[in-house]
This record gives structure tokens, C-alpha cells and sequence, in this order.
């Protein structure tokens, strides 16, 4: 809906004849707040709808909702819809088409995963359906499968209705898009939370009850009781129309396409979001990273392009900020994993540093990571765990990696310095300086 509007902007209903397909009940929502409308902190879920389906349709988008696109015929110029509620299927031509299809849950294949009680929480459906059965059970005990971003996150919601909650996760720490010892930092903390962690858990049943609803989720070595259960395993792109159509898809399975979100050899084809994946301007590298910030400004390229003006995105660098309560969490860039799977060579550098001057009240402690490339400087990542204005630090960090900055050049930044929102030396350079330190000894 984001291109569809950008293109809306561009070009008036005389000149350009927009229809969108979409099977779910709505648009235009941010699954990015489930998580904290699940725990409370939203009370209202209309506030997540960002543009409403009538919205849309007053600024002269055709909008079919519950209506699931089944078929792309490329050769034909035309896709084929089908409504969900009645099952009527008709044919609809196009002269461009944009695929904006997301990502799909990854819904373990074993028994008891689709039981009452197992929640997914991809859409807003799957939020009031959690919603409804938090407010149903009488239980108290929930475990959540995975301990990504929306793991952790999903965790502090349950956290604040009340819930014993357990996170049961394959990894040896949460948050595999850090290293394993930044995890750790988190593990501990999610400890000290009242969560309990299950590291190198793989679940292998979900068991139910005589009434049919989950009762524990087993592992190979143990079970845990649980009254809800929460998945947050990953996604995969859903680009099964793409790949049927015979589209271009890269080894991640998302679509590939050329920086003006053009699908590649398709002149009249974009895709952006979710379904696509993107050129990692650290490594060089193609990469599905599913986050909402990227799908924003997809669409806003694709809506400009489709409407015959001209945008490109260049690519990411890998930022991604959460929390489980007052943890926050932020990475940019590559890890250790990535760097060597790179072919480079780095340094590390680790500092425990204060968000604000260490005299100044409330000042909490933070942890930074730093990898930099040996002999050239170059900065390849950040990682930073710690309290209240932690996560946002991250972007420094980004705006450096974009500028293809080296540690050396980070370390005189011209950072905004006052005793309540940083110590006279801000964290993020403390590292740099420990980064470019360890360059010129050679260690790491
Ligand atoms: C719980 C949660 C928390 C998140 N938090 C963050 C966050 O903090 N920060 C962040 O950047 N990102 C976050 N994300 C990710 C973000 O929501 C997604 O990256 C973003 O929604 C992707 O947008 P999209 O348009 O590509 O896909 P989607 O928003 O998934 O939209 C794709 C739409 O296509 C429809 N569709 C698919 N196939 C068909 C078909 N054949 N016919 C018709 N319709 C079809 C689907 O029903 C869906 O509505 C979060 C996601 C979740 C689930």
C-alpha cells in the first residue's frame, strides 16, 4: 500500500488505474506493534491501522480485500484474483505489477502446532485470536518458541499480563542476529527478568490435553507446561505466485531485483518488502532481512518508479533495535559469523560504558561491540546491549557504516555531549577507540 499511495501521489486517477489484492481483513497495519498491543501497552487496535481499507479507496486505490491473488500469468499481462468468501476467481490485467506479497510464520511441522492455545503473531487477526485466549484462559503459564526479536518481544508482553513465561530456543543464546556473547548479555537479562530461557532446546511435540487445548511444549529432554504458546521461529519470503509465474528468486528464496526494485528481466514488474532480498552494503551480499522499515521504503521506490519518475534503493546495512522491557538490544552490520563467512579479516573491540555522565542520576550501565576490518580500519559492525538510551546509539553506528567510516575516523564523531545523555565520551566512541586500538596492535 505504500507504492500504491507514493504512486497515488505521483499521478491522478485520469492517468493511472490502481487495484490492490489483499486476502487478510485489513491494511496498512503495523505488525511491529502486536507485540506491545498484546502486552497493554497499546489498548486500542485500530491505533495500529495506519491507513484504514476507506482511506484508501477515497484517494481512488481500488482496494479488494479478502481477495488472494492465486496466479501471476507474465506472458498474459493479467493476474488471476479469487474471493475468499465467495470463491468466485476472474482474470485482471495489468500493465505493471507490483508484488508486495511479505513473509510467511514458519509453523513447525509436528504434532500439536496447530492446537487451540498455539498462536502465531504475524497479523492482526493472530493478535486478537492471543488477545482472546489470554483473556480466556485461567492459566498463568506460557512459553514462547524462539527467541528472535519477536521472541524477546512477545516474552515482555506475556511478562506483563502476568505470565510465568518460559522461551524455549534452538540457538545457545537469544538473539542470533547478535553475537553469541552479546546474547549472553541478554540471557542473563531476561533471567534477572523472571523469564526462564531454554538454550539448544529444539521442540519437538507440543502436547495437548483431553479437551484438545496445548498443555506443555516438549523437548527431547524435557517438558514444559504451558497454557498458551507463542511461535516466533522466523519467516520465509512468500513468493510462491512468483516462483509458479517463473520470477527470479535468489538462495534465500526471496525475489531479486535490480536497485530500482525492478524484478530482474521483468521491465513492468516490481517487488519490494518482505518477499524480496536485499544487497547487504557491508558484505557485498544478498540477504532477507524482514523488517517493515525496509518494506516502507520499498514501496516508496516502487510507487515512484511505477508512476514513471525515478527512486532507487541502494541497499541495507543490517540495523535492527528491540527490547524486553527495560533491555534494549541494537545491531548494525556484520557479526563475527558473518564477517569470516565474508572471507574478512576484523578486530573486536568490547566496552561497558554509562548512558549518561557516571554523576548524573539514573546513569545505566551499557555494553558495545565493535568489529573492524584489519589493515583497511573499515568499520563492519556494532553491537549494543544495555538500559534506557542503548538501542537508538545503534544509529551512529549505521550512519557510519553507511559512509563506509573507519573506526579511527568515528573516534572524533562530533557527537552532542550534555551530563543526562551521555558520559563527555559517548559509549559508541569509547569503542571506536578501543577498536582502533586494537587495529594498531594487531590484536583483537
Ligand atoms: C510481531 C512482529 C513485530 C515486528 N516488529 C518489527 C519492528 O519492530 N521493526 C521492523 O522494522 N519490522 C518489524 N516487523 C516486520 C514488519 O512487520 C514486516 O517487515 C513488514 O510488515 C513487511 O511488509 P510487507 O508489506 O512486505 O509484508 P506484509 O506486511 O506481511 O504484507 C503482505 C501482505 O500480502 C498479503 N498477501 C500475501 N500473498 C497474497 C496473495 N497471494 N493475494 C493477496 N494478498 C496476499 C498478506 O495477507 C499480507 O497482508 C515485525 C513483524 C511482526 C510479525
Amino acid at each position: 500500500m505504500s507504492a500504491a499511495s507514493q504512486a497515488r501521489r505521483l499521478k491522478g486517477a485520469d492517468e493511472l488505474e490502481i487495484v490492490a489484492f489483499e486476502r487478510g481483513h485489513f491494511t496498512s497495519f503495523s505488525a511491529c506493534g502486536i507485540p506491545y498491543w498484546v502486552g497493554g501497552d497499546v489498548t486500542d487496535r485500530d491505533e495500529l491501522i495506519a491507513r484504514t481499507a476507506e482511506e484508501h479507496r477515497a484517494r481512488d486505490i481500488d482496494l479488494r480485500l479478502r481477495t488472494e491473488v492465486m496466479e501471476i500469468d507474465v506472458a498474459g499481462g493479467r493476474v488471476r484474483a479469487r474471493d475468499v468468501e465467495s470463491g468466485d476467481e476472474y482474470w485482471t490485467p495489468y500493465d505493471k505489477l507490483v508484488i508486495a506479497t511479505g513473509a510467511r510464520p514458519i509453523r513447525p511441522d509436528m504434532p500439536g502446532a496447530d492446537a487451540p492455545g498455539v498462536h502465531g503473531v504475524q497479523t492482526l487477526d493472530d493478535g486478537q485470536a492471543l488477545i482472546d485466549t489470554l483473556t480466556r484462559t485461567r492459566g498463568r503459564r506460557a512459553v514462547v518458541v524462539g527467541a528472535g526479536y519477536i521472541g524477546v518481544e512477545m516474552a515482555e508482553a506475556l511478562i506483563n499480563r502476568g505470565y510465568e513465561v518460559t522461551v524455549v530456543n534452538r540457538g545457545s543464546e537469544p538473539m542470533s542476529t547478535l553475537d553469541a556473547d552479546m546474547g549472553r548479555l541478554v540471557h542473563e537479562a531476561m533471567e534477572g527478568l523472571g523469564i526462564t530461557m531454554v538454550n539448544d532446546a529444539e521442540v519437538t511435540k507440543i502436547l495437548t490435553g483431553e479437551d484438545g487445548r496445548v498443555r506443555a511444549v516438549a523437548t527431547e529432554d524435557a517438558e514444559y507446561p504451558a497454557d498458551v504458546v507463542v511461535l516466533g521461529i522466523g519467516v520465509r519470503p512468500e513468493t510462491t505466485l512468483a516462483r509458479a509465474a517463473g520470477l527470479p528468486l535468489g538462495d534465500h528464496g526471496g525475489l531479486l531485483t535490480d536497485l530500482a526494485m525492478r524484478v530482474r528481466g521483468h521491465e513492468n514488474i516490481w517487488a519490494g518488502g518482505d518477499c524480496v532480498e536485499v544487497l547487504d552494503l557491508v558484505s557485498g551480499r544478498e540477504r532477507h532481512i524482514a523488517l517493515g522499515t525496509h518494506a516502507n521504503k520499498h514501496g516508496q521506490v516502487i510507487g515512484t518508479n511505477a508512476a514513471d519518475g525515478y527512486a532507487t534503493f541502494p541497499g541495507v546495512v543490517g540495523t535492527a533495535v528491540s527490547k524486553v522491557c527495560d533491555l534494549e538490544i541494537a545491531r548494525t552490520g556484520l557479526r563475527e559469523k558473518d564477517a569470516r563467512r565474508a572471507g574478512l579479516q576484523y578486530v573486536t573491540a568490547t566496552i561497558e560504558s554509562t548512558s549518561r555522565a557516571g554523576y548524573y542520576p539514573n546513569a545505566s550501565t551499557m555494553t558495545v561491540k565493535m568489529l573492524a576490518e584489519r589493515r583497511t580500519g573499515r568499520l563492519l559492525g556494532v553491537q549494543i546491549v544495555g538500559r534506557e538510551g542503548a538501542g537508538k546509539r545503534v544509529d551512529i553506528a549505521a550512519v557510519a557504516l553507511t559512509a563506509g567510516m573507519t573506526v579511527e575516523q568515528m573516534t572524533s564523531l562530533d557527537l552532542g555531549y550534555a551530563p543526562p545523555f551521555s558520559p563527555v565520551w559517548d559509549p559508541v566512541l569509547v569503542a571506536a577507540r578501543r577498536a582502533a586500538k586494537a587495529l594498531n596492535a594487531g590484536t583483537s
